[in-house]
């Protein structure tokens, strides 16, 4: 499956005030995407944007079965922006940061030059690839503090090669990684979370890329692509919940995330956000995309007319839209977390703490809660339970959600061991 096209760090800027704090991000961009939102803030400007989902071309190398693009027909996957195309949106947009997914962007033959125009433009970019042509493509690039190579990875070997189709690609991707840190550049990884993930078999995953090096980790649950083959496992609110509670509940002091702590928080479902999709606006080869990079509802052709003309009330899990329900995914719900961050004093000190001490989930460490036991199966049955009880082995609750049963079992346990 392929991996959702992350976007970058919402990290906040601060100094090292205990041994052993890594700034995950150069202070610089930390400082770059600080000064913007506040100025938006201090101008009133309530749709803003934090990144850009730039899109250059829709074709890829892999054929991931959660994968919303690769379907187009061949006319459309031939399409792409050119450098000077990609230049205007990014000037028409104005975020300080562009995230160029795809597709594969490696396979676009202007890569380079896409890249030293946003470079040149003093964008922060999080270049979003599989790496299986990065080692080869390299020398095309420099490294610089504007540049991210941003690498999909959906779990340890096993877990990555059947997600994305095929053998051999997690080793393939290590191996890039470790040839671009040796030549000096920013590497991230991004990891998209389905339904069946094994907690432990993340939180291992998590050490090993501790140990390669990269500067963070970004997470995402899967995207119900309409488009995407599989269906069936795309996690809902509930069972988003569940699987990060259990991945982050304990997590250890060397994890490094580049992403806000806050929305981590939403993710283990600690706090409630709002949608704001026009933080992350897509662009591509068919206009901007409204009303975010999940759902289709047309495009505009200017960013301008986007934000004029979307409907934005008729869109986040607030507002009923069933498209919206299981919906928690980055590129809807990160832009909130650093508004949070930075519009309230509250959600300022909850980061600065989260950040500086690595007490994500401590109220889960410090109380150990009826876990619900993921058995795989009926995805959407505990999402639509509106009775609040909780089935048992025989999948019996007896609800009468008009499900095929409830797949959720409870057992009381320990956070897993962090630090
Ligand atoms: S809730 Fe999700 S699907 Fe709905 S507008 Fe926001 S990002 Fe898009």
């Amino acid at each position: 499956m392929k991996a959702a096209p992350q976007t970058g760090p919402w990290w906040v800027p601060l100094p090292p005030f205990s041994e052993g704090f890594v700034v995950p991000v150069p202070l610089s961009q930390a400082a770059t995407i600080a000064t913007y939102v506040l100025k938006q803030r201090l101008k009133g400007n309530k749709y803003y944007p934090l990144v850009l989902m730039l899109e250059p071309l829709f074709r890829c190398n892999l054929e991931c079965a959660g994968c919303g693009k690769i379907q187009y027909p061949d006319h459309v996957l031939k399409r792409r922006l050119t450098p000077e195309q990609c230049f205007k949106a990014v000037e028409e947009c104005g975020a300080p940061m562009v995230s160029l997914p795809g597709g594969e962007p490696l396979i676009h033959p202007e890569i380079r030059q896409i890249v030293e125009g946003l470079i040149a433009r003093k964008k922060y970019i999080y270049l979003c690839t599989n790496a299986l042509l990065l080692n080869r493509k390299l020398d095309l690039f420099k490294p610089s503090k504007y540049l991210t190579l941003s690498v999909h990875l959906d779990g340890l070997s096993d877990e990555h090669d059947f997600a994305v189709n095929r053998d051999g690609t997690f080793d393939t991707a290590v191996e890039a990684i470790q040839e671009a840190l040796r030549r000096g550049f920013r590497v991230t990884t991004n990891t998209t979370l389905f339904e069946g993930a094994e907690p432990e078999r993340v939180r291992a995953f998590f050490d090993f890329l501790t140990k390669t090096g990269v500067e963070g980790m970004m997470l995402s649950p899967g995207y119900s692509y309409s488009h995407a083959p599989d269906q069936e496992h795309f996690l809902g609110r509930r069972r988003t919940t569940e699987l990060f509670t259990r991945i982050l509940g304990n997590p250890k002091r060397a994890w490094q995330f580049n992403q806000s702590p806050l929305f981590l928080e939403f993710l283990m479902g600690l706090r409630e956000y709002e949608c704001t999709p026009w933080g992350m606006p897509t662009c591509n080869i068919f206009g901007w995309q409204k009303p975010c990079y999940l759902l289709q509802d047309g495009y505009a052709s200017t960013f301008k007319e986007l934000i004029k003309e979307t409907d934005w009330e008729n869109y986040g899990h607030h507002t009923g839209n069933p498209r919206c329900a299981n919906c928690m995914v980055h590129s809807g719900y990160e832009a909130t977390a650093v508004n949070d961050t930075f519009g309230a004093l509250g959600g300022f000190l909850r980061t600065v703490k989260l950040t500086i001490f690595g007490e994500l989930g401590e109220g889960y460490r410090q109380r150990p809660v009826p876990v619900p036991v993921l058995n795989g199966g009926h995805a959407d049955c505990n999402a639509n339970c509106s009775s609040g009880k909780i089935a048992d082995d025989t999948h019996t609750c007896g609800c009468g959600n008009g499900a095929s049963g409830c797949c959720a079992t409870t057992k009381t346990e320990p956070a897993p061991a962090g630090k």
